[in-house]
């Protein structure tokens, strides 16, 4: 069984993809690329190459680091093409079959396909797949992408990939592998980023091009950033360049608001703003709404430090450290008894005695979702000295689960699901809480949303407004929408 997520209080994001076309060295730069989007996933990692006649494949648990660190490994998947992925379990066991990118051989030739998101329809799907014959390897919800495109009755891998992409519902970024292209896909509405580069070039070879869930993936390999793969757009790069085709019904664009909140690294770029500065604006949005007299502002490092830093330069009160994070903790360090996993927050985080004793403390974190870390943190700090200790949070209160692929639990255990912020405030133990508002959010991401505007993002966990239907979960949406009277 998985420990519960939430408990061993590591950063929990979808997953990551990329994908490499015409470089030398292709699974090498796949490895550093995944290395780069190791945040959006710790549980496992692959990478699929090509060379031309045959596919290589490697997986394993853990990650980036451990499974491609081996040189062996690396050479042994040849090919000037190849397509990664980063696993954080959103469905499916972390079992390594469960391990992308999922690869089959079809009429066709072979193909890899890399999924970052979460299909609402996908148990319908598979239970319908059964019961034509189709034979499930794997508990992940992305292995009816495959199945789809092997029973399609289209020939092309393109116009197969649409007739799947046809019947699924969800959110989805993939990056696939056929024997002669790579391909690139965002749902309809975009929930999940994608972005296309190019790398290398010169007289002699027009050089290739990369797919990746974030820009940080691309700096990191040295190449360009192009664009960013388009809401319901499936880009083919072959040997004659980038092709683009739109081949589904027009969907209002929704990208998931809160990959700028926590998910994406502060040093991406997604859809035209730099996350850094996203998360200082919210700062300083929040500083604007919520300020109260303090003498210091101190995030909880990592996720909290750009918000922090807006938040303090809006209210002119000084940014400080006084929570200091130990990287240094391993998962399976924290997770063999219950007793060493509820001391997760003191291995990960301890208090910086000289700056936060009888001090008035703001202290910025980007979300609550069960009050777990706000709990801690603020005992911490108040047994470190401070005088006040302020909970100030750079997001709307999370009121509802994700069906999209961001991994929060049930609705029943998200602390503002159940209470309102002064009760938050006292379960946490802090003098004040406060949250960004919605419109406040939009605001600073200079973006359509809040006061009864049709939102430019999906903002379903602090709205509960799903842009896209939730048939499989439906029984449990229901189940848990319903556990609030008059929600
Ligand atoms: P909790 O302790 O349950 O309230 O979780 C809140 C903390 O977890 C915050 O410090 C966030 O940075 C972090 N967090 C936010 N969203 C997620 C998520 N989907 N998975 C894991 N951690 C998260």
């Amino acid at each position: 069984m998985l420990p519960d997520r939430f408990d061993d209080d590591k950063p929990h994001e979808e997953c990551g993809v990329f994908g490499v076309w015409n470089v030398p060295d292709a699974a090498a730069l796949t490895a550093l690329g995944l290395h780069a989007l190791q945040h959006r996933g710790q549980e496992a990692t692959g990478i699929v190459s090509f060379d031309g006649q045959k596919f290589h494949q490697h997986r394993g648990l853990g990650l980036v680091a451990d499974t491609f660190g081996d040189a062996r490994v690396i050479s042994s998947l040849q090919g000037p093409t190849a397509v990664g992925h980063n696993r954080y379990a959103t469905t499916g066991e972390t079992i390594l079959r469960n391990v992308q990118p999922l690869y089959a051989d079809f009429e066709f030739g072979g193909l890899a396909v890399s999924h970052n998101g979460n299909l609402t329809n996908a148990m319908a799907l598979k239970r319908a797949l059964v019961r034509r014959g189709c034979l499930f390897q794997s508990t992940t919800d992305s292995e009816v992408f495959v199945h789809l495109i092997a029973i399609s009755l289209y020939s092309t891998v393109v116009d197969r990939l649409i007739d799947a992409l046809k019947q699924v519902v969800g959110a989805y970024s993939l990056v696939c592998l056929s024997n002669d292209a790579l391909m690139g896909v965002r749902d309809p509405h975009g929930v999940r980023p994608l972005i296309l580069g190019r790398i290398g070039g010169n007289e002699r070879n027009n050089g290739g091009w990369v797919l990746a869930s974030e820009t940080c993936a691309l700096d990191i390999v040295g190449a360009e950033f192009v664009r960013d793969v388009e809401p319901g757009e499936i880009v083919i790069i072959n040997d004659k360049g980038v092709h683009s085709i739109k081949p589904f019904s027009p969907a209002s664009d929704r990208f998931c608001v809160f990959e700028y909140i926590y998910f994406a690294r502060p040093d991406s770029v997604v859809e035209g703003m730099p996350v850094y500065e996203a998360r200082k604006r919210i700062g300083e949005a929040l500083a604007r709404e919520s300020a109260v007299p303090a003498d210091v502002v101190v995030p909880v490092p990592d996720s909290g430090v750009p918000s922090a830093m807006g938040y303090a330069e809006a209210s002119g009160l000084p940014f400080e450290l006084g929570i200091i994070r130990n990287h240094y903790v391993g998962r399976t360090f924290i997770e063999p008894t219950d007793q060493i996993r509820n001391l997760g927050v003191k291995l990960k985080h301890s208090a910086n005695r000289a700056v936060l004793k009888g001090k008035r403390v703001i202290l910025v974190d980007d979300s609550i979702v069960r009050g777990t870390t706000s709990r801690k943190i603020v005992e911490m700090v108040r047994q470190a000295g401070a005088a006040e200790v302020h909970m100030r949070i750079s997001s709307p209160p999370t009121t509802h689960s994700c069906f999209y692929g961001i991994d929060t639990p049930e609705r029943g255990k998200l602390l503002a699901a159940r209470h309102d912020v002064a009760e938050m405030a006292k379960l946490i133990g802090a003098d004040t809480l406060a949250f960004i508002s919605i419109d406040g959010l939009y605001e600073a991401l200079g973006k359509a949303g809040g006061r009864g505007a049709q939102p430019a993002y999906c903002d379903a966990c602090f709205t509960g407004d799903y842009p896209i239907s939730l048939s499989d979960m439906t029984n449990e949406a229901e189940r848990q929408l319903s556990l609030l009277p008059g929600q």
